[in-house]
Parts: C-alpha cells; sequence; structure tokens
C-alpha cells in the first residue's frame, strides 16, 4: 500500500511512522526547506506517550524531558493555591505512560530522525489532492504529481485541504492570543516558582514548566483579546507582556521581567467537522480539529490520530482504504470533538473576573481535586484505544 502524507507537523510525523508500522510506503510531503518546530515547550500527557512508546521513541524523548510530580492552580494576585492535581508517579501508575514536559524540537527531532530520508520530500508545497476510485494524486507547486493509494493530510490548523476536500472553510480565532518564551531556568531560580502551575486571573492565566531535563522554563501567558482577526505570530516586546499581567503576583512579575525575547501567537481553531475523510483522503490532527491549548492536548490528540489511523489501516488492501478510512474516523473524530469542546470550557473557565463566580469556580477545582485527584483535564489521557505494542 502507498501512502502521502502531507504536512511533517508532529501529526504528519508520527502518521508517517504509523503507516510505516502499518506496512504502509510513506512518501512525507513539507512545504518548509527542513524539518522545524518553534522554540517553546510542550506537554505530552499519557494518551501521547502511550504513542511515542508504540514508535519506539519514548526513552528518546524521555530522556530530554522532565516528569513534574504536580500541577498546581494558583490565583493571580497573592499566588495562594487553589488545588493541585497529581502528575509523576501516581499519573503513570494510572494511565499507564508518563506525563511529560519536552522542548517542542525534542519531540520533533526525534519523530523526524526515525523517518527514512529517502521517505521524505522536503521544499514541496502541496497544492491540489485528486482522487477516483482507484487512487488519490497530490500536486506540488512544483508541478510533480505523486500517486499513491491514499492520502492524509495533517497540513495544521492553516489546513487548505480542509478547503479541497469540503469547500470554503478558514480558520477562526479564538478571542485569545499566547505569549511565549523560554528561559534558562537558573535565572529564576532565586523566586522559589512552583514546578508546574497555573495562575488564574480575570481576563488571562499564565503557565509556566520545566523543559529539557529541567534546563529551560518555558512560560506562556494567555491573554483575552478584542481584536476580531490577531496575526499569527509575532515578536512582542518583553514590556508588553509586563504590561498584560499588570497587578499579578510579584513572583510572575520578576518571571516576566526575565524572558528576553518573547513571541506572541494568536490562537486559532478550526469549526468541528461532522467527517474527515473522502473517499482516500483524510485530514488528521490539527487539519481535522484544531483545539485551543487549554487542556494542552492537540499534539496528543494527533498522535492519537496517526496511532488508530495505523491500525485501521494494516492488514487492509488498497481497494478497502475508503472503508478503513471509515473506521479511523468513526474511533477518532467524537473523541477528538469533546477534547476540542473541553478545551474550550476551559478558557472561559480560567478567565472569570474576580467576584462570586471566580470563587465558584475555585471552590469547584479544590473539589474536583479531593474527588478525581488528576483533574478535570484528565479525562482524555486514558480513554483512546489502539494497539500498544510497541514496533
Ligand atoms: C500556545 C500553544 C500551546 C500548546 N501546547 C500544547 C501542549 O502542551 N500539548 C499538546 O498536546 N498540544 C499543544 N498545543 C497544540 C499543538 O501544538 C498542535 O495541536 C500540534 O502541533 C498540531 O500538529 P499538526 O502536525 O497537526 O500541525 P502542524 O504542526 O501545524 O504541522 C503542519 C505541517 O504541514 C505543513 N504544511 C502546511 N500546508 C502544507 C502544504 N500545502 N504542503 C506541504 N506542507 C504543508 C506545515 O509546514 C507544517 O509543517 C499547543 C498549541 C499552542 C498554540
Amino acid at each position: 500500500m502507498r501512502a502521502i502524507v502531507v504536512g511533517a507537523g508532529i501529526g504528519g510525523l508520527a502518521a508517517t511512522l504509523s503507516l510505516r508500522r502499518a506496512g504502509c510506503e510513506v512518501t512525507l510531503v513539507e512545504q518548509a526547506p527542513r524539518f522545524t518546530e518553534i522554540g517553546a515547550g510542550i506537554q505530552l500527557a499519557p494518551n501521547a506517550t502511550r504513542v511515542l512508546r508504540r514508535l519506539g521513541l519514548l526513552d528518546a524523548v524521555a530522556a530530554r524531558s522532565v516528569r513534574p510530580s504536580r500541577l498546581s492552580f494558583r490565583t493571580w494576585s497573592d499566588g495562594g493555591e487553589i488545588c493541585h492535581y497529581a502528575l509523576g508517579r501516581e499519573a503513570e501508575d494510572a494511565f499507564g505512560a508518563p506525563y511529560l514536559q519536552a522542548h517542542r524540537a525534542d519531540l520533533h527531532e526525534a519523530l523526524a530522525a526515525a523517518v527514512p530520508p529517502g521517505s521524505v520530500r522536503l521544499n514541496s508545497v502541496a497544492v491540489a489532492i485528486d482522487q477516483d476510485d482507484d487512487s488519490a494524486t497530490v500536486t506540488t507547486a512544483a508541478g510533480e504529481r505523486l500517486e499513491a493509494d491514499l492520502v492524509v493530510a495533517a497540513d495544521g490548523v492553516r489546513s487548505s485541504a480542509r478547503r479541497w476536500l469540503f469547500g470554503p472553510d478558514e480558520a477562526l480565532f479564538s478571542g485569545t492570543a499566547a505569549y511565549r518564551a523560554l528561559l534558562p531556568a537558573e535565572r529564576v531560580a532565586d523566586l522559589d516558582l512552583p514546578e508546574y502551575a497555573l495562575w488564574l486571573g480575570p481576563g488571562r492565566h499564565f503557565v509556566h514548566y520545566r523543559v529539557r531535563r529541567g534546563e529551560l522554563l518555558n512560560v506562556v501567558g494567555v491573554v483575552g483579546t478584542d481584536a476580531a482577526r490577531e496575526s499569527w505570530t509575532a515578536r512582542a516586546e518583553p514590556e508588553e507582556q509586563l504590561r498584560a499581567f499588570e497587578g499579578w503576583d510579584p513572583r510572575v512579575r520578576s518571571l516576566l521581567g526575565r524572558t528576553g525575547t518573547v513571541l506572541r501567537y494568536g490562537i486559532h481553531t478550526r469549526a468541528p467537522l461532522a467527517r474527515w475523510n473522502l473517499g482516500r483522503v483524510t485530514l488528521l490532527g490539527d487539519s481535522a480539529h484544531a483545539m485551543v491549548p487549554f487542556h494542552a492536548q492537540g499534539a496528543a490528540q494527533a498522535l492519537v490520530d496517526a496511532a488508530v489511523l495505523g491500525d485501521c489501516l494494516a492488514d487492509t488492501g488498497p481497494a478497502d482504504v475508503p472503508e478503513a478510512l471509515d473506521r479511523y474516523v468513526g474511533r477518532r473524530l467524537t473523541a477528538a470533538t469533546r477534547v476540542q469542546a473541553g478545551s474550550a470550557r476551559a478558557g472561559e473557565d480560567y478567565h472569570l473576573p474576580d467576584g462570586p463566580e471566580a470563587d465558584a469556580r475555585n471552590a469547584r477545582l479544590a473539589a474536583q481535586a479531593a474527588e478525581n485527584r488528576f483533574g478535570p483535564h484528565a479525562g482524555a489521557w486514558g480513554t483512546d484505544t489502539f494497539d500498544e505494542r510497541a514496533s
């Protein structure tokens, strides 16, 4: 079986590995001249690390990551702890795989290194996907026509493939923007910060955790913004971020004052679809279900998509591809759409103004922590099923 994967992000790389594991001959088409990921952190919940283990990459990623022992929710103004949730050994025992915090480049490199160089076409922009009953074709900007038994469009939140498959459709601005920075952990060693915390305040929240064996601190400040449109990526002055967190706990402000380069991202999503596949072509990852990042699940869902897609195509012949893709979407769409909705609700909840609503939220978070030591965001960590045998 021959497959073409469009897009070498986390989703496309994982799909390539998963399809190869299922016996497919895969061509990976990426528009960028080289594999790249941005300089930022990524959280890998147990549903993500189970997929990495299956792909034989968990040890390599874990060796460069951090295993936090807990997540602490804090109030914005005085840093008081609202509640905390267990991670570390407890989460690993409960979900059968570790919770990791990694540098995106480390994860991306581990995935990319496992793809045979001969399977990759860099500098190739897909400009069309066509199909007939027997095959699917990707046309590149250079005029090449690549033919296969199936095409997986893992072309991200700005996906063109969605439009080619299902008609006009644009990414939606979420009304939030994220400031992101990475800095040497030793630069803030004197601040007595919790190892991993999510600080909640009116119209904004703030997250920090360590990556790369604890050497770097990843910082994300999310702010609600009225701008109808927001640039995708822009360099921000550190002062802009400081102004956005005026009046916050002095530790947060000291940390923000030391970040150095800050990038500002407009957070975009995609509306849930009734289907991701058409004939021999399917979406995967952000192209299918881009979500706000407030449950740290976008890449995890892309990894699980890849694992399930591989399962559905194993032992399938070229003639049965459309049915196999139906099975893949049947196993993934409802679950991923639920995570999309849960992440959006978390954003609203995190940004409540001070007063009775925020007090009620804090009481609810504390009650949930007493009931479920991993918290509501753990709902997605253990529910997806795929063949977990390592390749
Ligand atoms: C602030 C923030 C924090 C986040 N934190 C987390 C987290 O902690 N944990 C988590 O699980 N998720 C997190 N996410 C979500 C996660 O980053 C994404 O869900 C994930 O990276 C999506 O991967 P993807 O492969 O689907 O898409 P992408 O990474 O966008 O990859 C798409 C690829 O397709 C290529 N491409 C596009 N069009 C074409 C074309 N026409 N031809 C050829 N190539 C093309 C692009 O160049 C790119 O390489 C976060 C997101 C944000 C914004």
